[in-house]
């Protein structure tokens, strides 16, 4: 009995080699070249066929390559007994806070108008600091780090989450209230999973409602941001820019609007990448315990869909 990776077009040799260290006797299958489908009892999945797991008669256990598990709950075959693990990292945080921390500081010290400045040899000491407050949708094991550092940093925050929290340091929102979460911010972090609550959460209505010249950072998932809607926002003065790391396509397609907007600037989703060296133990450890019928780590809730 073993695993089995799904990961189409990945070479997820470093996570065969991980898990095999940390436990030679689990056996792995790599898709496509699974031979013996009722060996599987673990299935380890990022952007697998949808369906595909109804082929897996013994199968126990899912697990996400990654912190995020939209990928998995899209795929409607799958029954609700089985139960679904993500990552959980230390590394993984470490890399989202810096990136967002980059994003919030270049808005804040405005390295996009000093870069235009350099090519025009302009040297224009006005107003070298933007005003601040940072807020973060979604403070669960990313946004709530990032808050953390950002306090630590002395610049100000606020949360916005699904449910209502008490005896936080900083301002919190739950989603009732998120007309004040907007108007206390300007500058809105996205760290949302990916649900049927927060798909398209991100769309004009909402940048409307956000103080004039919000600046955005999307670092979730692309289907958080209706695209069209941003660049009416950008268009209407809601908000001054953004800073994307994901997108409905994958690549990028040249012809998307997004590039040829100087506002935004892209990464093509590297804010932070799941390292399998890392990864590998939670997966292995869950393996065990779904063998021997203990509680899992880092099991998301169904019905919540995060
Ligand atoms: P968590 O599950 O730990 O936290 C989720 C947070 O979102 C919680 O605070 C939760 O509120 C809040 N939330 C959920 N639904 C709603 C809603 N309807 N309205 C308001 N708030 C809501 O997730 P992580 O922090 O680990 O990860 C967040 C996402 O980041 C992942 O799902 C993934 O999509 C993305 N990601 C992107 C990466 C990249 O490289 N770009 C890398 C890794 C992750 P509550 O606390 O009340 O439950």
């Amino acid at each position: 009995m073993g695993i089995a990776i799904i990961s189409p077009g990945r070479d997820v040799t470093v996570w065969v080699e991980n898990i095999k260290k940390l436990d030679q006797k689990i056996s792995i299958q790599v898709y496509p070249d699974i031979s013996d489908e009722k060996e599987v009892q673990a299935v380890i999945l990022w952007q697998h066929p949808k369906g595909i797991l109804s082929k897996f008669p013994n199968l126990k256990l899912i697990c996400s390559m990654g912190a995020g598990v939209d990928h998995i709950l899209s795929d409607e075959s799958i029954p609700q007994y089985l139960p679904i693990t993500r990552i959980v990292d230390g590394k993984l945080t470490f890399s989202m806070t810096n990136y967002v921390i980059m994003g919030v500081l270049n808005f804040h010290r405005q390295i996009d108008r000093y870069q235009k400045d350099k090519k025009r040899k302009v040297w224009d000491m006005s107003n070298p600091e933007i005003p601040i407050t940072v807020g973060i949708m979604g403070v669960g094991e990313l946004g709530g780090d990032v808050i953390e550092k950002l306090q630590f940093m002395n610049i100000p925050v606020a949360g916005f989450g699904n449910s209502p929290k008490e005896n936080l340091e900083y301002p919190y929102f739950d989603k009732t209230k998120i007309d004040e979460f907007l108007a206390s911010v300007n500058v809105l972090v996205c760290m949302l999973p990916l649900t049927a609550e927060t798909e398209g959460i991100l769309n004009i209505e909402l940048f409307r409602r956000c103080n004039k010249g919000t600046y955005l950072i999307n670092v979730a998932r692309g289907r958080h941001l209706v695209e069209e809607d941003l660049l009416t926002a950008l268009d209407e003065g809601f908000l001054s820019g953004a800073l994307l790391d994901v997108f409905h396509q994958e690549p990028l397609p040249p012809s998307h609007p997004f590039w040829d907007r100087e506002e935004i600037t892209i990464t093509p989703h590297i804010a932070s990448v799941t390292n399998p060296e890392a990864a590998s133990p939670q997966i292995v450890e869950n393996y065990h315990r779904m063998l021997k019928h203990e509680p899992l780590i880092n099991q998301i809730d169904r019905i919540k869909g995060y």
